[in-house]
């Protein structure tokens, strides 16, 4: 075997590592950063428009400019930079929140296979870590694929997502429990997936996104 390989690995995981300590560029543009600087360069700083609610769904930023380009690079491109920059707001927005545990709303299991990547998972982990909360990953199920949400009204969104998810979990029965979701638009998806939460014996879900649709 090739001694070097393993090192190389190594190499690779500590960029990697010093990447999410301190990215060498801005999350939302590439621009280089130079260390000690903020993470999101000047222009970014001042085009990323906080959102803190769309409706009943707390949501941390715009999904507009900045806003939205961080999102999709979070989320298409598995960006821990992002992801980074985005979840302070969020974490603001849900801090009060007497939670006892945190959701995410899931994709359907092809579309996981498929793409390889659960972001919502990932950032329920993430807000679940932050708030020192049990993150119940399998409390809720995708129970069928459901076409994108993206050029639908808001009705035909509604139709979309009905009965589109299944809750179950030891810990619903009387629970507080944190839902989130990456983008919300109308925010029919974290109403139905909430809707399942209540179903299965939670007493109260709070909603939330990283970004919501001006
Ligand atoms: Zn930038």
């Amino acid at each position: 075997m090739n001694a070097s390989a393993p090192r190389a690995a190594v190499r690779g995981l500590a960029r990697e590592l010093l990447e999410l300590v301190a990215p060498s560029v801005c999350p939302a543009c590439d621009t280089p950063r130079r260390p000690g600087q903020s993470l999101l360069c000047a222009p970014c700083r001042d085009g990323l428009k906080e959102m803190r609610a769309l409706g009943a769904v707390r949501t941390g930023v715009a999904y507009e400019g900045v806003g939205r380009r961080l999102v999709r690079r979070f989320k298409f491109d598995g960006r821990g930079d992002a992801l980074a920059v985005l979840l302070p707001y969020l974490l603001d927005r849900v801090e009060p929140l007497p939670a006892q545990a945190v959701v995410g709303v899931p994709r359907h299991r092809r579309r996981v296979r498929e793409t390889g990547a659960d972001p919502v998972h990932d950032l329920a982990r993430r807000v679940a870590r932050a708030r020192g909360l049990p993150h119940w990953r399998a409390a809720l199920v995708r129970s069928r694929p459901t076409p994108t949400q993206s050029g639908l009204s808001p009705a035909e969104r509604r139709r979309n997502v009905a009965g589109a998810f299944s809750a179950g979990h030891p810990g619903l029965a009387g629970a507080r429990v944190l839902l989130l979701d990456d983008v919300a638009t109308t925010g029919a998806t974290l109403a139905e997936a909430a809707a399942a939460l209540r179903a299965a014996g939670a007493r109260r879900v709070w909603r939330a996104a990283l970004a919501g649709t001006p």
